[in-house]
């Protein structure tokens, strides 16, 4: 009998069976005031979950899209942009930037360590920079990034810099907290932590983003302007483009999961699964990527011992019934990429470690039965 695949890649991630009822459900008019009631819900609900009295899009797009939507609202061409990457995600930065024509100033870090906040602080000095853009956890190299104090850093010696946050591997798994943290511009993507289809992003901008791009004035993007969905945002019943139905119900669902398993709950259940995970995986030979003090919550990049090979591990891997993605950039063929984010829960995880140690024994690596296993329930007994 073939087994299952269960797709733990960081994103998209398992989708639970509430979610893809919501998927499932038929059609409505975007005007139905069934519909209309619904995504006006959603909008309130995840401006509250993540803490911004500015204003809350969850639009069809993707995480790439929102990004894009960031840099758009907040930047006209000729201004200088501090970007500060941690991977393959944060440089993707610097061609949305270039192509909009704005001066890129980057800050790189080697993979698997973070940029010191104190060296964005003397580089944000150097200059006057319209905005800073920093990923949560940068999906390439699993690093999370320390966001709160580069928020309150940036409030400090910068405080007309926008300061622009990449959370698609990060939000609904890491906390977050847009007013608290001093982000002006956060987004993520359905399909990581929040457990839903790929297609939608939600981006939230602070107040001090909204004054930012009333002070542009007419902005040469269209489909990402702030300035034609704030008006749907406040009364989804008006049209602008039309709203990707499913995927609010979906997020409503989603959302719905998270206030009532509670978002600081959350976070702390990712942050035990995953210690409980890597410390499971390094015993079996593998290395994380990312330094202990900068390790993301929301997936594990792992470095293979010597003499594995990537492309037979992970085969025999989706054989044993998970799909994991492989290494970007100078780690493609040194590690594979784990994601443990979402509405994934301990028997997952369970059955992930018991697909790992199988794999690795079918690729010649001697792992006793039950040793990533035994770690893990060990850790989750804690
Ligand atoms: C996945 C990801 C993106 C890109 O999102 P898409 O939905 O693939 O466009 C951007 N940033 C990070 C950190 C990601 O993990």
């Amino acid at each position: 009998m073939e087994t299952k695949k269960m797709v733990m890649i960081p994103g998209p991630t398992p989708v639970v069976k509430s979610i893809q009822n919501e998927m499932g459900r038929e059609m409505q008019a975007f005007g139905d005031p069934r519909f209309v009631a619904d995504y006006k819900k959603l909008i309130a609900d995840l401006g509250t979950l993540l803490n911004c009295s500015g204003a809350t899009f969850p639009l069809a797009g993707t995480g790439t899209l929102a990004m894009e939507m960031a840099i758009a609202n907040t930047t006209r061409r000729g201004d200088r942009v501090l970007i500060v990457s941690h991977g393959f995600f944060g440089d993707r930065f610097i061609e949305i930037c270039e192509r909009k024509g704005l001066e890129v100033d980057v800050l790189r870090a080697e993979w698997g360590k973070i940029i010191p906040v104190r060296e964005i602080e003397e580089k944000l000095k150097s200059g006057r920079y319209a905005a800073l853009t920093v990923s949560h956890v940068d999906t390439a190299t699993g690093v999370c990034a320390p966001i709160a104090e580069i928020g309150a850093m940036v409030q400090r010696v910068s405080p007309e810099t926008v300061y622009i946050v990449d959370g698609v591997a990060a939000t609904a798994g890491e906390f977050e907290d847009v007013d608290g943290m001093g982000i002006d511009i956060l987004f993520t993507g359905s399909q990581k932590a929040f457990g839903v289809c790929p297609g939608m992003f939600v981006l939230w901008a602070s107040r001090k983003a909204l004054a930012r791009r009333e002070a542009l004035g007419m902005i040469p993007e269209y489909y990402v302007d702030f300035a034609k969905w704030l008006p749907i945002m406040e009364n989804p019943g008006k049209y602008f483009a039309t709203p990707a139905v499913n995927l609010v119900w979906a997020m409503a669902e989603a959302t719905r999961i998270i206030l009532e398993e509670g978002y600081r709950a959350r976070a702390a259940r990712h942050l035990k699964n995953a210690r409980a995970m890597q410390k499971a995986l390094s015993a079996c030979g593998f290395t994380v990527l990312a330094d202990e003090a900068h390790r993301a919550v929301t997936l594990s990049n792992l470095v293979y011992p010597e003499g594995l090979d990537d492309v037979t591990f992970r085969n025999t891997l989706y054989d044993e019934g998970i799909t994991v993605a492989g290494g970007l950039a100078a780690y493609a063929g040194r590690m594979f990429r784990l994601g443990h984010m979402g509405n994934i829960d301990i028997n997952d995880e369970v059955a992930t470690l018991g697909v790992i140690e199988r794999a690795l024994r079918r690729c010649g690596v001697a792992v006793e039965p039950g040793k990533a296993v035994g770690i893990y329930m060990a850790e989750m007994a804690n």
